[in-house]
């Protein structure tokens, strides 16, 4: 066999894979798993870990390292061949995932052994993929009697259906609307990179002047920079009113519907589980324990946040009016002024602070940071490392006792055919396999300017702040302790927990003593001057009142629409956004906004019943930070103790046990506050 997907590797050999060898390798490696799986399953009706779970682990392992290296080629160097045969794949491994989650013998063999003598002997982390792969089978439907287990299937097939129908209605309704314009005039105030991209799109459609539309970036640029505030209006208008009754184009893929069906259905699917609704349902696999939970949660937020983002919208107010002698600040004058306000506050531009950010430094003030805080040691390793590109460096962590713990690829720079964005993913899983430990792998993918002659990449602070991020990912991926597969690493944390230690390390980039560590400039050396120190913190929390108060009631109105939601009286979705907008909002949306017409995040995608995630990841990590805060951002034992509760632990137990565990007490809203500016540091 020549595939090289095939070999037996432990670093997957990148430059030997080619697009031919990809849909061949998950074909046969696929054949292979049914075959394996199903004489496993047939051998014996004694089933115990050792027997069962652990060979079962050691199929999925095996594809996950075939198919690990595909994907992260796609996304870093990707070809047209390349993502067809990636596309090809896709589909089967779709099949294969739902063959697993549907397979009665193999949901025989995980009861079987949770019912048997042996489970309590099993280690707490043993029990965790136990309990978990049941919980799983049971949210599959696998559990139900036949006639609600068709109904059940039904129900999510339909579901896809009206995703699908959503998203595309959205999308439909996006491109739809476009303005284009030849006066100059017309776009006063629009900074000349959003015009460039106007000015582009004009020319596909063989047109002079600039073509505007509702793309985000193409909206924000406008909603911040227009000085023609009909021009604002007119957006505004279409953009918010995209997919519903209202706007320019009313009635035209009008999602309604749509959303109205999707709720009903959902509150079938949880009822038939068992659960009373679907917000319920989505809590099952999350750490939030209840709906009473999460709503006080977020009502507390936005009680405790109002005073500041009504404080804040009056300052836009002012200032446009003695500013700029405007009467009644509207909804499309918000942006425009609050960013005129910001400069005028701050006079602070991310440029300024680049010349401090030289990436090689960055990455190894980073180091230095985590050396710090946990006792480790990266180094860079070069000899007999095969990579997908010349600029992917590749690093071992090793712990203070000398332990190797994991590795990771570092792909800094954008460059042609890579994916925009940065993120952390896994290459290889920690379990203890019969040749003994399997030593973590991970990727880290930014998109940072490439250097340009001799000098080196220069980061903006968000770059630094990203980098921290997606290392924090890395780390939590790379020093977890567990064994087993599903538990080890990110593997098996709720994904409301999962955000933790990547937001985690984020503080680092807003204090002091870590920035002497990780900023110096990149011709003098010189740290960061107190000046920009203290410019780039008082910028922080520009509006963050508002910001808050803005994903809160998103938060809200998401958790109320499944929370609230019964057949007899089924939700008046429109009714229910006014009510939260009445309790929640400063800012006031005009009647004619449709925003839930085009919320994807919850109609269409993974997010439903789960939008407050996003803030409950930000009240762990900074409430966790805040133990830092107290004992010295450096403190060797605080870092230790985070390093075994939290790091070590991946998704083996409970996110609310580690956390208790390493906080002493249950999460408070706090810190988040206090960090955020919303209440004053005592
Ligand atoms: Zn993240």
């Amino acid at each position: 066999m020549d595939n090289p997907l095939l070999q037996f590797y432990r670093l997957p050999p990148f430059s030997k894979i080619k697009p031919e060898h990809v849909e061949s390798a998950i074909d046969y490696t696929l054949d292979q798993c049914r075959i394996k799986l199903k004489n496993l399953l047939e051998g014996t009706k004694d089933y115990s870990w050792k027997s069962t779970i652990a060979p079962i682990d050691d199929i999925n392992d095996r594809l996950n390292r075939i198919w690990s290296p595909i994907s992260h080629l796609n996304a870093v160097v990707n070809s047209e061949e390349l993502r067809q045969a990636y596309n090809a794949c896709l589909p089967k491994l779709s099949e294969y995932t739902t063959e697993l989650g549907q397979n009665p013998k193999l949901f025989r063999a995980y009861k079987s052994i949770a019912d048997s003598d042996d489970y309590a002997k099993l280690s707490t982390a043993q029990k965790k993929v136990i309990d978990d792969a049941l919980r799983d089978f049971r949210l599959s439907g696998i559990d139900l009697p036949t006639e609600k287990q068709q109904r059940f299937k039904a129900i999510q097939q339909e579901l896809s259906k009206l995703g699908s129908s959503y998203s595309d209605n959205v999308l439909d309704a996006t491109q739809a609307w476009s303005k284009h314009v030849e006066d100059p005039a017309f776009v006063k105030g629009i900074p000349e990179s959003a015009l460039a991209v106007a000015k582009q799109t004009a020319e596909q459609k063989d047109l002079p002047g600039w073509m505007f539309n509702l793309e985000f970036p193409s909206y924000l640029a406008v909603m911040t920079y227009a000085d023609n505030r009909d021009f604002r209006h007119e957006m505004y208008d279409a953009y918010v009113t995209r997919a519903s009754d209202e706007g320019p184009l009313s009635g035209r893929w009008d999602n309604k519907e749509n959303m109205d069906e999707i709720l009903g259905l959902r509150h079938e699917l949880a009822n038939l589980l068992g659960f009373t609704n679907f917000a319920e349902f989505s809590l099952a696999t999350k750490m939030a324990s209840d709906n009473q939970q999460v709503m006080s949660f977020l009502n507390d937020l936005a009680q405790r946040s109002k005073p500041l983002a009504e404080k804040e919208l009056q300052e836009v107010k002012d200032f446009a009016k003695t500013s700029f002698q405007l009467d009644e600040l509207k909804p499309w004058d918000f942006t425009y002024y609050s960013d005129k306000l910001r400069q005028h506050q701050y006079a602070l531009s991310q440029e300024e602070l680049k010349p401090y950010y030289p990436e090689p430094k960055v990455v190894q003030g980073m180091f230095d940071v985590v050396n710090e805080l946990y006792g480790l040691q990266i180094n860079e390793l070069h000899k007999d490392i095969d990579t997908w590109h010349e600029d992917v460096r590749f690093f071992e962590i090793k712990d203070g006792s000398g332990e190797l713990r994991g590795q990771f690829y570092l792909d800094p720079f954008a460059r042609p055919n890579k994916r925009g964005g940065a993120w952390m993913d896994v290459c290889i899983s920690r379990q203890r396999t019969k040749n003994g430990i399997q030593i973590p792998v991970a990727y880290l993918t930014c998109n940072f300017t490439p250097p340009v002659g001799k000098d080196p990449s220069l980061l903006t602070h968000n770059e630094v702040i990203t980098l921290f991020h997606e290392f924090g990912h890395g780390l939590h991926h790379m020093l977890t302790k567990v064994d087993y597969l599903n538990v080890s690493g990110i593997s098996g944390v709720p994904w409301d927990a999962v955000e933790l230690p990547s937001q985690f390390m984020e503080n680092w980039c807003w204090e002091r003593e870590a920035l002497d560590v990780i900023a110096h400039h990149y011709q003098t050396n010189q740290g960061l001057p107190e000046e920009l120190f203290r410019k780039m913190t008082a910028a922080k929390n520009f509006q963050a009142g508002l910001q808050m108060l803005r994903q809160l009631e998103f938060a809200i109105f998401d958790f109320r629409i499944h929370s609230e939601y019964s057949p007899d009286n089924p939700i008046d979705i429109q009714k229910t956004l006014n009510d939260v907008r009445d309790k929640v909002a400063v800012l006031k949306a005009p009647p004619y906004n449709r925003f839930q017409n085009s919320f994807s995040h919850i109609f269409a995608g993974g997010y439903a019943a789960g939008y407050y995630s996003y803030k409950w990841a930000e009240v762990l990590s900074a409430d966790a930070f805040s133990k830092f805060e107290e004992t010295g951002i450096f403190n060797k034992k605080t870092g230790s103790e985070f390093l075994t509760t939290v790091l070590e632990q991946g998704g083996s137990r409970e996110p609310m046990d580690l956390f208790v565990e390493f906080m002493g007490r249950e999460p408070s809203i706090d810190a988040l506050l206090r960090h955020s500016g919303i209440t004053q540091t005592d």
